[in-house]
């Protein structure tokens, strides 16, 4: 049988690779899935594409008995917060997340606003190959879409019922908001404003074609954005990708900082605002090592997981974790929801400021400081992946602190950590290394590659 779904849904290139046909047929086989009757809300992010694939989407799921509500483009985390709370059955995404332009994608998320579970992406696809469609009888048609417009004032409200609305406005904080000529602009200006900022956008317009960076949120990409928020003097800066789950952080010095170093801050403080909750955090093995560093002053325990931030939600929930979070600027609230949330994120970061009465930069800057440096070697014809994460832990676990190997083989050592790990998606084993200093990480990351390649 074959696989649809990827690490986080249906992805591929518009009108190429993901089709309207293949887009029909897949509607078909989620409500189905879902069963007869069953209300489901599609909403979607601003990809061209988009109009074509949400339309496609309701006739699909119509044509099988399905009820549809469409709740139009917003953030992905509003989507998935209006099915959790709005009394929906599952919800269907038309996004593509982060991924370049040219790409759109279907999510699907379960009553609980989580993505649907591997095993149900599992039977989708058994419904998608074996076409066992619950086709509706020629009168079930009379039912038409209808409209759901409370989605994105329902996720303001809903962020702002977990932050103390007025210890922030009383700070009169300036913030820079760059979300990506995207959805999150939708609503993180609206979050900013009820709690008394100054806003400020760039790429604040809605554009289908991302004319100014790439959905991404990365080093790169944010330069301009934090120029813009170093020239402005901001209290705080953040920037989303292109559907909004996740937040990178600009500090009031004009520093991007890595989504692993401000859910470490973030975790902290969810920790003080639930003091009855499990005092554990869940992260992927692709964040710093400085995340348990930070954490375990505070007797906060970390539980490393694989990579893809599906696994990584459901593990908070059926934990009852204190917190969940992606290197990536993913990080997940629970008191608000499991998924990742980046107009959340953003308010506890204002709320964290306004409570210890200290600049964003401050905050940073408590956390150890780790060079990163990354690196990739290419899979030639012959190595074994299993045989370089056997070479690469033989040369390295007598010197570790710690060694997992959940997912590729990640070291952390007294003052550097690493992991090597093959690409979900490439032929490719990525390195990543960070150590206190910039030619400590350097010549590991040399050093593991030589390890790698065999030589
Ligand atoms: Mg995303």
């Amino acid at each position: 049988m074959g696989k649809l779904f990827g690490t986080d849904g249906v992805r591929g290139i518009t009108n190429k690779e993901l089709t309207p046909e293949l887009v029909l047929r897949l509607a078909k086989a989620i409500g189905t899935f879902f069963g007869k009757g069953a209300k489901i809300l599609v909403g979607r992010d601003v990809r061209a594409g988009g109009d074509m694939f949400t339309k496609i989407v309701e006739a699909g799921l119509l044509s099988v008995n399905v009820e549809v509500f469409d709740g139009g483009m917003a953030a992905t985390p509003a989507l998935q917060y209006a099915v959790k709370t709005l009394g929906y059955d599952g919800g269907v995404i038309v996004t593509a997340s982060h991924n370049p332009a040219p790409y759109n994608g279907i999510k699907v998320v379960d009553k609980d606003g989580i993505e649907i579970r591997r095993e149900k992406e599992n039977e989708i696809e058994d419904i998608f190959f074996s076409e066992r469609f619950n086709t509706a009888e020629w009168s079930s048609l009379a039912n038409e879409v209808k409209k759901e417009d409370r989605v994105i004032s329902n996720y303001v409200n809903g962020i702002l019922s977990h932050v103390d609305i007025e210890k922030i406005r009383k700070k009169n904080y300036r913030v820079l908001i760059d979300p990506a000529n995207s959805v999150g602009t939708l609503s993180t200006p609206l979050v900013a404003r009820a709690l008394g900022c100054k806003v400020y956008t760039i790429n604040g317009n809605l554009d289908p074609l991302f004319p100014a960076r790439e959905p991404e949120p990365t080093f790169d990409s944010l330069k301009e954005t934090a120029e813009v928020a170093k020239t402005l003097k901001v209290d705080l800066g953040v920037a989303h990708d292109g559907d909004a789950d996740r937040a990178i952080f600009i500090d009031s010095e004009g520093r991007v900082q890595w989504g692993d170093r401000s859910a470490t801050l973030l975790s902290y403080w969810a920790s003080v605002k639930n003091p009855k909750a499990n005092k554990k955090v869940i992260t992927a093995v692709s964040s710093s090592s400085l995340v348990e560093e930070y954490l375990s002053k505070y007797s906060i325990e970390v539980e490393w997981t694989k990579v893809g931030s599906v696994d990584i939600a459901h593990k908070v929930a059926d934990e009852n974790a204190l917190a969940g979070f992606e290197e990536n600027g993913g990080f997940m609230y629970p008191p608000h929801q499991y998924v990742r949330d980046g107009a959340m994120s953003f308010a506890l970061m204002l709320e964290l400021m306004a409570n210890e009465n200290v600049s964003s930069a401050e905050l940073f800057d408590r956390l150890p400081k780790y060079y990163l440096v990354k690196t990739k070697v290419n899979l030639k014809p012959g190595m074994v992946v299993e045989e370089i994460y056997k070479r690469v832990l033989e040369t390295y676990s007598s010197s570790a602190v710690k060694v997992i190997t959940i997912d590729g083989v990640k070291v952390i050592g007294k003052d550097y950590w690493f992991l090597v790990r093959k690409s979900g998606t490439e032929p490719i084993i990525r390195i990543m290394a960070e150590a206190k200093d910039e030619s400590t990480a350097n010549n590991l990351v040399n050093e593991l590659k030589r390890v790698v390649e065999g030589k």
